[in-house]
Parts: C-alpha cells; structure tokens; sequence
C-alpha cells in the first residue's frame, strides 16, 4: 500500500481514471443505489453506553464479518429522547434471537458500591436496515445518513482501492496493442474482431491469445474469444502437468494453477453476460477492455442492463474492471447487437 502522495501513478479521484487512460468500471450500487443489510438494534440508558461500546469494541467489531465502521454505534431514540439507540452486529454475524440475548446478557457493570450488575436493555429488534458499505461521495453520504442511519464519512473509500490498483501502465499498452493489430487484422478478413489475450501472473510472457470463432468451420454460437480463452488456459494447464508429471524427477515445475485465478484478461470489445460470468467462475483478478458495448455488454452500469457483473453484489466473487479510454488501440467494429 502507497500513499496517495507517493504514488508514481496519476490519478483522477473524482472521475475514477488512472493515468488519463484507464477508467475505472463501479457498480451502480456504491454509486447510488445502497445494498441494504439488517442490523440487531436495542435501546439503552445513556448512562450504559461506555459498557455497550466497550463489550462491542472487545467481542464484536473483530469478527462481525461485515464492517459497520462506516456507520455511528449509536444515535438517540428518535421516539423516546431520553434512550439511546445502538447498532451491536449485522444480521449476518449472529441470526439468532436467542444468541443475541445469550450475547447480552453477558454485558455486565458494576454498580457505585461494588456489586455487579446485569445491563438492562429494551426494544431488541433486527428489523432496520442500513447501508453494506459507504457510499463514494460526501452528498451521498448525507442522504444516505437522513435515510436510514446516521453515517461517519471517513474519506471516499474508492480513493484507497484506486489507490492500491497495482498497474504497469507499460505492459498494459504493450498487451492492448497485440490485440488492436489482431482485432484490425481479423477486421480487414471480415472475421468477427473480437480478441482477447490471458496472462497468468506465475507465467506473465508466455501469454494465450484468443480469437472469436463462432463462424469458423469447427466453432459454435458460444465460441466468443473470452470462452475460447478460458478453454486454452485449461489445455494448456492439462498439458503442463502431463509435462511435469513426466519429468518428476527435475524437481524443476512451476506452481499449479487454479482455473485462471489472478490472471489478467484484455479484451477488445466489452463481455457479454456469458463471458463476463466465465470470467467469475474462472477466478480472474482483472480485466481491461476497449470497447464498450451498450446494448450486450455486461460490466459498464450504462450497458446492457446494468449487471456490472464484475462486482455483483449477489455474487461472492469479483474481478476489477477498466476501460481503455484512450484512442491509441483501434479495434474492428462489430454489431451493436453481437454478444462479445
Ligand atoms: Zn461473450
């Protein structure tokens, strides 16, 4: 982790690109529309307060799996001005009525004259819901915060993961070069131009280039060069295992890799929602494109119908996604309407 200062990339916080180049692809849901979640809420005496924040800040704040720093512990009752209301755990963390009593009334205090005490509580409930996470701009914040629950804006969080993006802007262009020459070539034999190339982290020149092949001889509707791609990797591994086994002996064999975990995709034309879930279930950890496709493209929250499906909040894996925004790497053109 840099800090921002130090950071050799340039960066534009506020529209999400790096280097002038490369544009971060969000999902809508932290741009505008919250994920809510349920959260366990009880009403307390104000006195108590430093008791219930200790015991959340001792047994809960750690392991609840879901991080509600971004939210305050607790605000007064909007019906009952003398009581304070105060969030203990997502609803992910512990679903249990019966868990969360047990979990309470493990809260103890000891009393003026030395006598310990159980804490007292009213209104034991799970039924509000709160943002997941923060939302990436301060008026957001605000709104958010008169909607559902007062919220604490600790700078935008995006600015850390753009922050944190490890990105070699020279290899990015020397990779989104081979597949604009490829894409242009295809083009001029009036193939469909779609390429895409996939870079194994452990092995970064031996790289796989794929082609669309959905009218070739041999090929079928669903041979987009994402899904030929991921087919290649696996081949490919197939082969460099029979290898090793082979050669056992050399002791001389990389790491075994898993489906195309941490692999880099660039491709020319934005996914569809078959490759882009491809892409999930195959574990990449980036993917860059070229050309968005608006009417079947399946990452940009203006294409398609919005899925950002590298980022889905319904799913439980994800890959980082960018744009290419520069006119450097010209691709062949498809139908508005072809699934890439
Ligand atoms: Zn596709």
């Amino acid at each position: 982790m840099v800090k921002k200062v130090n950071n050799p990339l340039k960066i534009d916080f506020q529209k999400c690109i790096i280097e002038g180049r490369l544009q971060q692809i969000l999902p809508k849901h932290i741009t505008s529309e919250p994920e809510l979640i349920n959260i366990w809420t009880i009403d307390i005496n104000p006195q108590d307060s430093k008791y219930f924040i200790a015991f959340i800040r001792r047994n809960i704040k750690e392991t609840d799996p879901i991080s509600l720093l971004h939210l305050k512990r607790i605000q007064k009752n909007p019906n009952d001005k003398s009581l304070l209301k105060l969030i203990l755990c997502s609803v992910e963390y512990i679903a249990d009525r019966e868990d969360i009593i047990k979990l309470l009334e493990s809260i103890e205090k000891k009393t003026p004259n030395g006598n310990v005490e159980k804490i007292q509580y009213t209104n034991l409930n799970k039924d509000l819901k709160v943002p997941k996470e923060p939302p990436i701009t301060r008026e957001l914040i605000n709104e958010w915060s008169k909607k559902f629950w007062p919220m604490v804006w600790n700078g935008n969080p995006n600015d850390q993961i753009l922050n944190d993006y490890i990105i070699d802007m020279d290899s990015i262009r020397g990779k989104l070069d081979i597949i604009s020459k490829q894409s242009q070539s295809l083009a001029k034999s009036n193939e469909i131009p779609v390429v895409s190339l996939f870079v194994n982290p452990l092995d970064p020149l031996n790289h796989i280039l794929s082609i669309d092949q959905r009218n070739s001889t041999s090929g079928c509707q669903l041979d987009h060069s994402i899904m030929n791609g991921i087919k290649k990797v696996a081949e490919d591994e197939v082969k460099r295992r029979k290898l090793e086994q082979e050669a056992k002996e050399s002791n001389n064999y990389r790491e075994k890799t898993y489906l195309c975990l941490n692999f880099d995709v660039y491709t020319t034309h934005e996914p569809c929602s078959m490759c882009s879930m491809a892409l999930i279930h195959s574990r990449i950890k980036r993917l860059i494109f070229i050309k968005p496709m608006e009417v079947t493209g399946s990452l940009r929250p203006e294409s398609g119908h919005g899925y950002c499906m590298h980022a889905n909040k319904n799913l439980n894996s994800k890959y980082e996604v960018f744009q290419w925004i520069g006119d450097e790497y010209p691709v062949g053109s498809v139908e508005n309407y072809t699934c890439c």
